[in-house]
């Protein structure tokens, strides 16, 4: 039997953490085996993107440095250990500076996914050993080797069958010596040799890709909260864990910015009917949330839901018209599309009137001005900032009465099952900007 357990960042972020994976790892029952997907520790990944920005301003890398530095000083006592994970480290931390001052290449986004994987390479070298040393023997798999994509840089597409193949393959090999392999997530190779990652958060999606590849019985995602919650208790102090969720309503939540799993993790476990467990590793007794499909479970479509709210806040929301008064149709949306879809801008809600076009974007992804200007030739385009994206899916009348007091509703939209609103919230100052003319 093959599990997937999946550690985000915030179970590796610190020495203590660590230790608490390895008793985490220790409980694996006999004859299992585990395929163990490691995030970089803590915000490293935020660390290399300000590293990428800064360079050759060495600051962030002093930091990133000191941090794991101080990781591995804690989990040693014993001198010798301690001085072989800082070799590996430095190794890493040589290979790092050597890319970032050597390697040239024209493609911002190719020189990401050079730079950024090191935040996951770190993590499983330092990892990979302090649980060798504490008895919990396991191999580490270079995920480069095995997760094979495009060369779609941040943000790569699989190439199933090929990765399939190789996971395949080089797992066999391990399992045949060892019950563990740790290896890390987010990241990939290209078929044309170059290093990619699979989109911030990825992770999650890595372990997936791997439980898909081999028909694993489980995958678990070990979180700091306990279990898919129905919101997010930043804001809501009173949130409460969904015990069972199908992979349905799992996707729909995270696609609308429950940031709890990577979108694209459920499918491939979906396809293959793989449960999926999302659970606490401060409390790693306690049950968490199980994903899995519904009809596993035939009470789930009549039984009464607990509402889901989302809070998407840093939004801008425009309002697109044709200047020649033309209607918005066919032909003028699918230009705006087009313009959005070009600048990697994605949309996070929309709706149309017979003159007017609006949409919902990230404040903080993608070049807006750049989309701006372009719309601008053939449209007028007026914007607000400071925008909340509040979703409530398997809503009632009464939460939605509940959730919007006080709050300015700028676009709404409901379907059976989820209602969305564009909203000012009164706590975020707004700026209403005139169109550059
Ligand atoms: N370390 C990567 C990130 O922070 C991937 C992940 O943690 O899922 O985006
Ligand atoms: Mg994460």
């Amino acid at each position: 039997m093959i599990i997937v357990y999946k550690f985000g960042g915030a179970s590796v972020k610190g020495a203590d953490e660590i230790k608490n994976v390895a008793n985490i790892l220790e409980k694996i029952p006999p004859h299992t085996k585990c395929i163990a997907v490691f995030s970089a520790m803590g915000k490293t990944t935020n660390r290399l993107e300000a590293i990428l920005k800064t360079f050759p301003q060495t600051d962030h890398l002093h930091k990133l440095t000191q941090y794991h530095e101080k990781i591995i000083d804690e989990l040693y006592t014993d001198e010798k250990e301690k001085a072989a994970a800082y070799m590996k480290l430095q190794a890493l931390l040589q290979e790092l500076h050597t890319e970032l001052t050597s390697n040239f290449t024209n493609d911002k986004d190719e020189f990401y996914d050079r730079i950024i994987p090191f935040g996951e390479r770190i993590s499983t070298c330092i990892i990979s050993q302090y649980l060798n040393i504490a008895g919990i023997i396991n191999t580490e798999l270079d995920a480069r080797r095995v997760i094979i994509t495009d060369n779609t840089f941040r943000s790569a597409n699989v190439n199933w069958q090929k990765t399939e193949n190789a996971i395949n393959i080089a797992t066999t090999e391990l399992f045949k010596t060892t019950d563990i392999i740790v290896t890390q997530g987010f990241t990939g190779m290209s078929e044309t040799q170059k290093p990619v990652t699979l989109g911030r958060e990825g992770s999650d999606y890595s372990a997936a890709i791997f439980a898909h590849a081999l028909d694993a019985e489980h995958v678990t995602i070990w979180k700091d909260v306990p279990g898919v919650l129905n919101a997010d208790p930043k804001y809501f102090s009173d949130a409460v864990k969904i015990p069972f969720i199908s992979y349905w309503d799992a996707t729909e939540l995270a696609y609308y910015g429950a940031s709890v799993i990577h979108p694209k993790t459920i499918k491939p476990l979906q396809n293959k009917n793989i449960p999926l467990f999302v659970r606490s590793f401060l409390n790693h007794e306690q049950d968490g949330t199980r994903v899995m499909n519904a009809a596993q479970n035939p009470s789930y479509n009549t039984e009464k839901k607990i509402p889901s709210y989302i809070f998407k806040p840093n939004q801008i929301l425009i309002s697109i018209s044709p200047r020649d008064f033309s209607f918005i149709e066919e032909d003028n949306l699918s230009y705006i599309f087009k313009t959005f879809s070009e600048h990697h801008i994605h949309i996070n809600m929309m709706q149309n009137s017979a003159l007017s076009f609006s949409v919902c974007i990230d404040a903080d992804k993608g070049d807006f001005t750049a989309v701006r200007i372009a719309l601008q030739q053939q449209y007028k385009v007026k914007y607000n900032e400071g925008i909340t994206i509040v979703t409530v899916r398997h809503y009632t009348e009464k939460t939605l009465l509940d959730i919007l007091k006080g709050k300015e509703i700028l676009l709404e939209q409901k379907s059976r099952y989820t209602a969305q609103f564009a909203v000012i919230d009164p706590e975020i100052t707004t700026i209403e900007h005139q169109p550059l003319e």
